[in-house]
């Protein structure tokens, strides 16, 4: 990929460059968790978009996607904004950046990538973050904050995009540590980077392909249980909750709100149990904690589908470690933990069961946890 870029931008434009890159992330677990004021444990993997970039003295930005083999100028001002959908990306993220009373100058740019697109994986944030890096470097000293890079890339998402999204995806992709999960407060911000280094294991993701199409607004059905609950334990968030809380009210809330606050409560715990195992190199212990996760987004928050729960139950009988649902549900990917020695087994079941079930190929992308944004060159 490196190669191609280069050269790439050497027969367009014909200059020096930077090379910069980001990367993709995985959720281990913590799922549902971000609104209700808890924990998610996310990592950049070893899946990047990498761009040469230069600045070109105007006050215009070239940018041609390799993926996508599209090219785009546009300038900097609010109604210059393109057509393109992903190079809305790039302009957002700049918008955002100036907004910031920070500067960002005309440039040159070739990208490319090997994320997945809307695979789960966070392309759109991979991208966001690399160019966010790439023009804190390139125009501002790095004097942007590593936080506010990740603010920059979800503002981008809100205002040029169309995406009400979260935090995480650009936190992750920006801060990702090579060998490391972090624990992202999502009530204080604060983060902590745990040890993940499973000597032994693999993570894989199986990418379902289903994507349901749902009726009504089931996640803002699932928001407003929690707040109820919430808000009768006279707390913010379920945060704060613990299961006996929860038990306390039992008979004055309905089955279904009982059902989605015991979820988003025990999910917060299993957080908190997946890294202290992993402060003792417990993978056996994180394994349990994802299936768990798996079976409570499932039967008590229901938001899992036909084809992910298949997905886990073959993933048990195949003696996998951990597995589950990643992502906010209704299709999608798993994300599974296997013992190396297991793993051609499990792959190769996947192959020939899924598509045997539903008529549908799943797409395996094996994922090492890496470092997140940064400057190649
Ligand atoms: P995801 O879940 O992968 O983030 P999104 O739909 O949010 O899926 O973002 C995918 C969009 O991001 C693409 O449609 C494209 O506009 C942009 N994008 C992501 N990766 C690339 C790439 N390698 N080249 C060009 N555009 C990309
Ligand atoms: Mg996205």
């Amino acid at each position: 990929m490196k190669n191609t870029l280069i050269s790439l931008f050497q027969s367009r434009f014909g200059k020096d460059f930077r090379l910069y890159a980001s990367s993709g992330r995985i959720n281990l677990i913590g799922e549902h968790t971000d609104y209700n004021g808890g924990f998610v444990f996310p990592g950049a993997i070893d899946k990047v978009i990498m761009a040469a970039i230069s600045p070109n003295g105007s006050d215009r930005v070239r940018v041609q996607s390799v993926d996508l083999n599209d090219y785009c100028e546009f300038g900097l001002r609010e109604e210059d904004i393109p057509q393109q959908q992903w190079a809305r990306y790039v302009f957002g993220v700049c918008r955002e950046v100036q907004k910031r009373g920070f500067a960002v100058g005309g440039f040159d740019a070739v990208f490319a990538g090997d994320v997945p697109l809307g695979a789960g994986l966070s392309s759109s944030a991979t991208l966001e973050s690399c160019f966010a890096f790439a023009v804190n470097d390139l125009f501002n000293d790095n004097k942007i904050e590593k936080f506010e890079l990740a603010r920059i890339g979800q503002s981008t998402e809100h205002n040029y995009c169309g995406v009400k999204c979260g935090i995480m995806d650009q936190f992750a992709s920006i801060h990702g540590k090579k060998g490391c999960l972090m624990r992202l407060d999502c009530r204080s911000m604060e983060f902590e980077y745990f040890p993940f280094d499973p000597k032994g294991y693999r993570l894989v993701l199986v990418n379902s392909k289903v994507k349901h199409e749902l009726v009504g607004s089931p996640y803002n059905k699932r928001r407003e249980s929690c707040e109820r609950v919430a808000s009768l334990l006279g707390m913010e968030t379920l945060r704060d909750a613990e299961m006996a809380d929860l038990e306390g009210v039992k008979d004055k809330i309905s089955e279904e709100d009982y059902m989605r606050a015991r979820y988003v409560i025990g999910e917060k715990q299993r957080v908190l149990d997946v890294c202290e195992a992993l402060e003792r190199g417990d993978y056996e212990t994180v394994g349990q904690r994802m299936y768990q996760t798996h079976w409570g987004m499932s039967k008590d928050y229901e938001v899992s589908c036909e084809e992910l729960d298949f997905l886990a139950r073959l993933a048990e009988r195949c003696g996998v470690t951990g597995s589950r649902i990643m992502g906010g549900g209704f299709g999608g990917c798993t994300i599974n933990l296997v013992k190396d020695e297991l793993y051609d087994a499990f792959i190769g079941a996947v192959k020939k069961e899924f598509p045997a079930q539903y008529n549908v190929e799943p797409e395996i992308i094996p994922v090492v946890i890496s470092d997140g944004a940064r400057r190649i060159e």
